[in-house]
């Protein structure tokens, strides 16, 4: 006898993007601009105690901050190892026999893999069918309905009407509506303020994007307490590092702007870059966060990632996307990275 007895986990792979090295990066929508300076000040500081002491249970001071920079009770902020474990753990906290997971597709790709590790099935809507008629996404009584805003990998952001409309549909009883607000630093639009006052909201949020801490692995959520303690619960203690939560807490405050800075000027670039693949037939979705996605070169975006990679560009492949067929994943960064993007690019479609 096997001592798995997850049969369920049979054909699930570990998650295996192409991360060979490469001599510019752009396919995991990091920051380009580096990492913010007040977080690397705090890791420079290190004492022998950071590391040889537990950290808080419960990510106090980090917490203290989300409060603070967002105006909500710190009893309603969760923690994570990355806003990954925060979904992972959120997906856990809404198991019950025969619980389902509805999304608009497409969507983060970890969606699917995070309900099938917590034992539950993911239900895709598409996309365009989702928007329509947002009660798609209720059919069938899902314990948890996943939306990405914007979203991954294609950029667009619903409008907040829509969430709003979405979230009347759901009423007191229906499903926890799960926001994953990743990129919501470069669309200028949230609903982080408005998740303590709603039982059925909960906003997931990341430094790993526009605060340059992927490394460090830090996510939160904001909702309402007795949501935000179920997560908690589900996550555990002690998932948040000493030097990730003081860290974490000095970026996110932001004192010296680095963060505003460097999302101004994405934002500035996501709108050449755009133009720039426009006049080549490429045209973007309408992106607000701080990646591009663009129709295939060949028409297999598999053929033509490898063919950048050749050029010392990576970029995120991907394969039949609604409205767009294979296309390509960009991250937007100083516009230097851009210009050494567009030539490789360039070179791949002349040869
Ligand atoms: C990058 C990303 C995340 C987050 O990642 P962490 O590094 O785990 O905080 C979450 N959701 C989406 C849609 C992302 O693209």
């Amino acid at each position: 006898m096997s001592p798995f007895p997850r049969h369920d986990f049979r054909d699930l792979t570990l998650y295996a993007p192409d991360r060979r090295p490469v001599a510019v990066d752009l396919s995991d929508n990091t920051n380009q601009w580096g990492t913010h300076p007040a977080a690397l000040e705090r890791i420079r500081a290190a004492t022998a105690d950071d590391l040889a002491r537990y950290p808080e249970l419960y990510a106090d001071k980090l917490r203290d901050q989300v409060s603070e920079t967002f105006g909500v009770p710190r009893e309603c902020v969760a923690t994570g190892c990355g806003s990954d474990d925060v979904l992972d753990s959120t997906f856990r906290a809404v198991w019950g026999a025969g619980a389902f997971i509805s999304f608009a597709a497409p969507t983060f790709s970890l969606v699917e893999p995070f309900a099938r590790v917590n034992a539950m099935e993911a239900r895709a809507v598409p996309w365009p069918d989702a928007l329509e008629e947002p009660e798609r996404l209720l059919e069938g009584g899902p314990a948890l309905v996943y939306v990405c805003r914007p979203n991954n990998p294609t950029g667009e952001a619903a409008p907040e009407f829509w969430v709003r409309q979405l979230l009347d549909l759901v009423g007191e009883a229906g499903p926890l509506v799960l926001l994953d607000e990743a990129y919501a630093d470069f669309a200028g639009s949230t609903l982080v303020a408005e998740a303590p006052a709603h039982p059925r909201l909960l906003v997931a949020r990341t430094l790993s994007k526009a605060y340059g801490l992927a490394g460090l692995r830090i996510g939160f959520a904001v909702g309402a307490p007795e949501t935000v303690l179920e997560v908690e619960k589900s996550r555990g203690p002690y998932k948040i590092t000493r030097l990730g939560s003081e860290a974490g807490a000095a970026a996110l405050a932001d004192a010296d702007g680095w963060m505003a800075a460097a999302v101004a000027e994405c934002i500035e670039n996501r709108q050449r870059l755009s133009e720039e693949l426009a006049a080549r037939s490429l045209t973007p979705a309408r992106s607000r966060a701080n990646f591009l996605l663009f129709p295939s070169l060949s028409g297999s975006a598999r053929i033509d990632a490898l063919a950048l990679r050749a050029e010392g560009v990576a970029v995120r492949p991907f394969s039949e996307v609604p409205g767009m067929g294979d296309a390509l994943r960009v991250t937007v960064g100083p516009w230097p990275l851009m210009e050494t993007f567009l030539d490789a690019l360039d070179r791949v479609r002349t040869r």
